[in-house]
């Protein structure tokens, strides 16, 4: 994923009165948001998807700057596939056929207790080159616990990955898109950054195959984070959807790439990502594929799924 990193433009001086307020808040494209508590901060979005927030401590005027993404780079035709609250027999598992079928890679931001529960999934991830993300041990709405529950959830989730596949995740998405300031201070903390969303089909609701598909096909566009579940409950309808979104963007031109990038990329100009883009090719859709998109895939799921 191709990201523009955007310069902290304002940062508050310190407050001292301030009083607690606490407050939960989804960030959104052009967000700009206060909050007043044990932090002071400013998120403002310069560039599409991505809110660079400045922390300001009340005791201190040291600055921090925490990163928060929600799409790549808008200018190039790459996107992110995601999938949250795994691993989770059998979805995973599918899903991870149907991205070897089409030679891509993805994400998935997966919570401790899952990682617990099946271990063996997340090296299989890992081994066929997805990127693995932090998604909390348990799943909580982190702005309502405290710092020290938001840090143990966090790390006894890295750590449990770290243990799993030997790399400890750089990326964390929070549950729900819930954040405040307390909880951004220890996302800090442990050098993680947080990935939202700009593509979100709700397909956790189990809306029909065809709906999932057509919300991510509608809101698709350069720089996507799709946002889908391999977790959390019956993720056939996910499953079912995956090939002919996979087909369907890879014909209009995307290229699927993981959020696994140096941080160096996220400052290179918008011609240099144009430039690497060009050099390089996703595998080319094969006979097979196309006349399975012809078909127009639905009930083909058993031709991916062994
Ligand atoms: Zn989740």
């Amino acid at each position: 994923m191709f990201m523009k990193t955007a310069d902290v433009h304002h940062v508050l001086p310190p407050r001292r009165s301030a009083g607690t307020h606490p407050l939960t808040v989804v960030f959104t494209r052009f967000a700009t948001v206060w909050l007043v508590g044990a932090f002071t901060f400013v998120g403002l979005a310069t560039w599409p998807g991505l809110v660079p927030v400045a922390l300001a401590q009340q005791s201190t005027p040291r600055q921090v700057t925490v990163r928060i993404i929600s799409r790549g780079n808008p200018h190039l035709p790459e996107i992110t596939l995601t999938f949250d609250d795994g691993p989770n027999p059998p979805y995973t598992s599918r899903i991870l056929t149907i991205l070897r079928h089409f030679g891509i890679e993805a994400t998935f931001f997966c919570i401790g207790l899952q990682v617990a529960a099946h271990p063996g999934i997340v090296k299989q991830e890992y081994a066929a080159g997805e990127t693995i993300g932090n998604h909390t041990w348990s799943h909580p709405s982190l702005p309502t616990l405290s710092a020290a529950q938001v840090l143990s959830q966090l790390t006894m989730t890295s750590d449990l990955v770290e243990h799993s596949i030997g790399v400890r995740p750089r990326f964390f998405r929070p549950p729900y898109g819930a954040l405040d300031a307390q909880v951004l201070a220890q996302v800090k903390r442990l050098g993680l950054t947080t990935v939202l969303w700009s593509v979100d089909p709700q397909d956790w609701l189990r809306p029909g195959v065809t709906v999932i598909i057509s919300r991510v096909l509608a809101q698709t566009g350069n720089g996507a984070i799709i946002l889908m579940h391999d977790g959390g409950g019956n993720r056939s309808q996910t499953v079912a959807a995956l090939p002919t979104i996979i087909e369907t963007l890879r014909l209009r031109g995307f290229h699927f790439v993981t959020l696994r990038h140096p941080v160096a990329d996220l400052n290179k100009s918008a011609g240099a990502l144009a430039a690497e883009a060009k050099q390089r090719h996703d595998p080319a859709p094969t006979p097979q594929s196309l006349f399975l998109f012809a078909l127009g895939l639905q009930g083909e799921e058993d031709k991916f799924l062994p």
